[in-house]
């Protein structure tokens, strides 16, 4: 029987490569991200395994996915709420939602596609964007990055993504690819030397780095722009000009996250 409306596909079961626990890797086909799209990407997605991504969160097991990022904040039992959560990701809505559709079994495996899905998948990654690490590093994953992205390039897509591992020397394969996560000037060239190109969020108002470049986001969606994809992202035209830079945008969002940052950006420049 035909499976239709594929919203996902499991990608299968594995060791993290960040700390070893087991975690599980999916794909699914929508976003409701603007910043991505407002219409639709290719998301990868990591995640704990046996537990939700909240809790997850809460308890410190998103290490398996996040590794030591330090925008995954900390449970205060005191308050009785996560603090300093910096992180982008917004885990009650989409990543919990995909977590369900993963425990009912909703996404059917990659090797199980039937010759339809798989033109489908095949199409997906051809036309929209695909971002490795809608959640989770794709770097507690390494095998499957390379595979993924080898099915990108095959289909001749666009892709974007971020690693906050880069400074481990297992990662640095990825940085034709992937941009490095970094906030502090000593990470900007420290991850430039590596070779990677960086991706920076920063206060409003704080300089551009010598070679760096405003992310052109909100003027246009990620799928538009696809400069996030490391050194070897000959697939982006739209700008040119940006192609070698590194990138930089504004902390946005809701206060509670601002705020967060505010201070970590504080202690960073203490410490470096
Ligand atoms: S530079 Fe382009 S791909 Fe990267 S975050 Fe900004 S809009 Fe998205």
């Amino acid at each position: 029987m035909k499976r239709r409306n594929l919203r996902g596909v499991n990608l299968g079961k594995s060791k993290s490569d960040l700390n070893g626990k087991p975690i599980y890797s999916i794909m699914t086909f929508r976003s409701t991200n603007r910043k991505v799209s407002d219409v639709a990407s290719n998301q990868i997605s990591h995640h704990a395994d046996g537990i939700d991504p909240i809790k997850a969160s809460m308890s410190g097991e998103d290490s398996a996915v996040c590794g030591d990022c330090d925008f995954r904040g900390v449970w205060d039992n005191k308050k009785g709420k996560m603090v300093d959560r910096i992180c982008y990701v917004n885990l009650g809505a989409g990543e919990y939602q995909k977590h369900i559709g993963y425990s009912n079994g909703n996404y059917p495996h990659i090797e199980d596609l039937d010759p339809c899905e798989k033109e489908f998948v095949n199409l997906s990654i051809e036309r929209w964007i695909t971002r490795f690490g809608a959640y989770g590093d794709p770097m507690s994953n390494r095998k499957l990055f390379s595979k993924m992205l080898k099915m990108v390039r095959k289909n001749n897509g666009m892709h974007t993504g971020y690693t906050s591992m880069w400074q481990r020397k297992e990662s640095h394969f990825s940085q034709g690819a992937l941009m490095a996560s970094v906030v502090s000037e000593s990470d900007y060239n420290h991850a430039n030397d590596l070779g990677f190109r960086t991706y920076r969020t920063k206060l409003p108002g704080d300089k551009l780095f010598v070679g760096e470049a405003n992310c052109p986001n909100p003027k246009v969606t990620c799928d538009e722009c696809g400069l996030c994809s490391g050194t070897d992202n000959k697939l982006v035209s739209k700008f040119p000009k940006l192609q070698n830079k590194n990138l930089a945008i504004d902390i946005h969002g809701i206060a509670p996250k601002t705020n967060a940052f505010r201070r970590y950006i504080d202690n960073v420049q203490w410490k470096t």
